[in-house]
């Protein structure tokens, strides 16, 4: 019997080809491949072998209490899930994969007759090698049939000045505080589910993920979207309650890398095509301490002579998340806005980053500096974009529309 990995590869190439996916091989994987938004997030391949009157390892790794286990072996609940991959890590006999979004992608390239938008992570920097630029990625997404490449990066600007404004009217006291990042998924699950009395301090603002898909339906009625990152919980944030519909697909780095492959396309011979893009601020939520970073100083620019100056801590990976909220809880705060990441080293360690989180933030880096302003202050392209949208300036959005708005409850 063939593998998940082996009818992958068969079933993508055939989609990338423009032929029927169908082939031999065990039809609930097939379905899975083909179907995955019929399927959870975590597939189980093949049947549990662990003894049911032992521990069972995935069960252990899981914090989120998405995992039970009974006769047939274990079950994973989609609605707990927040697609951390601790228990496919955990399981030794290879039985838990995590989904693969690419296939129904490819199709929709080949026979959806309205735009589609490809909008990458901040992260992607360097993933595709080392001279793969953003404007020869763009070219790369309009040979596969995308109609354009959007740097998600320019909605963490918007997100940024959000979060900027926010601290600005809501923290003037010494007792106050706030908790970020609204971009990444696990950090705010893990407030959502495990510490939900600090909720009133995350404002409520969606993901620089969200963001991008919400602005790109409003300005194209008809369009899909599809983020690309190195990110498994992305996958599920797309299907929460009140996000569903801004994007339609999440892809991750190796997903598209898998593309690239299969389609023979040489991302080193093709031209450039760029675009204005993000400021060093918005460009830098791809590493941990990042959106501190643009947060302190677009609130020093918004407001220079504050009477409590902005002073942020923060952690990254799961254990270090929870003991500096335990730390806030305690009554240790040492600081007055907190960012939280899921991965170690922010999202360049996201687990389906191509490359390693150190070389990955160094790439972030050197693009940053490349940039042709250093805040969303500066930016004219989120002004430009905003007006698109109706809106003269980033204030006036922000206090009119509510596209980048989220209650937490
Ligand atoms: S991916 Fe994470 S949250 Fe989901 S079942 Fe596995 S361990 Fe639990
Ligand atoms: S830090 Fe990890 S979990 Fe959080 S958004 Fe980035 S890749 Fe995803």
């Amino acid at each position: 019997m063939k593998t998940l990995d082996e009818l992958y590869q068969q079933m993508l190439k055939r989609a990338a080809e423009g032929k029927p996916v169908g082939v031999d091989g065990d039809p609930k994987l097939i379905d899975c491949l083909a179907h995955p938004d019929d399927h959870p997030l975590i597939w189980r391949v093949k049947p549990c072998l662990c003894p049911p009157d032992e521990p069972h390892h995935c069960q252990e790794a899981c914090d989120w209490g998405a995992i039970t286990s009974g006769p047939d072996g274990i079950a994973i609940d989609d609605s707990q899930c927040v697609g951390c991959q601790a228990c496919v890590d955990a399981c030794k006999l290879d039985t838990l994969k995590t989904r693969k979004d690419i296939i129904p992608v490819v199709q929709e390239l080949h026979d959806y007759d309205g735009p589609i938008y490809a909008m990458v992570a901040p992260a992607v920097s360097g993933q595709f090698g080392p001279d793969i630029t953003m404007g020869k990625l763009r070219t790369a997404f309009k040979r596969l049939g995308f109609t354009g490449m959007l740097e998600v990066a320019v909605f963490a600007d918007i997100l940024t000045l959000k979060e900027a404004l926010e601290f600005d009217k809501n923290i003037n006291s010494e007792d106050q505080f706030q908790l970020t990042s609204c971009c990444c998924p696990m950090w705010i699950a893990m407030i959502k589910k495990l510490y939900h009395q600090l909720l009133p301090n995350v404002p409520g603002s969606v993901s620089p993920m969200i963001a991008g898909g919400r602005t790109v339906k409003a300005l194209h009625p008809k369009a899909k979207t599809v983020f690309i990152g190195p990110c498994l919980a992305k996958k599920a944030e797309r299907k929460e309650p009140d996000l569903v519909g801004a994007v339609d697909y999440v892809l991750t780095y190796q997903e598209l890398r898998d593309l690239f492959s299969v389609t023979n396309i040489d991302l080193a011979s093709l031209p450039e095509d760029n675009l204005p893009h993000a400021s060093e601020a918005g460009i830098s939520y791809a590493y941990a301490g990042g959106v501190s970073e643009a947060v302190t100083e677009t609130v020093h620019q918004l407001n220079p002579d504050r009477q409590v100056d902005i002073k942020t801590r923060k952690a990254d990976g799961v254990p270090a998340c929870k003991a500096m909220i335990n730390d806030i809880l305690a009554g240790n705060r040492d600081g007055n806005f907190f960012e939280g990441m899921g991965c170690m080293g922010g999202c360049v360690g996201g687990p389906r980053a191509i490359i390693k989180k150190e070389e990955g933030k160094a790439n972030v880096q050197a693009y940053g500096k490349q940039a042709a302003y250093k805040t969303p202050m500066e930016n004219p392209y989120v002004i430009e974009l905003l007006k698109k949208l109706g809106f003269p300036t980033v204030e006036e959005f922000l206090e009119r529309s509510h596209l980048y708005d989220r209650k937490f409850d």
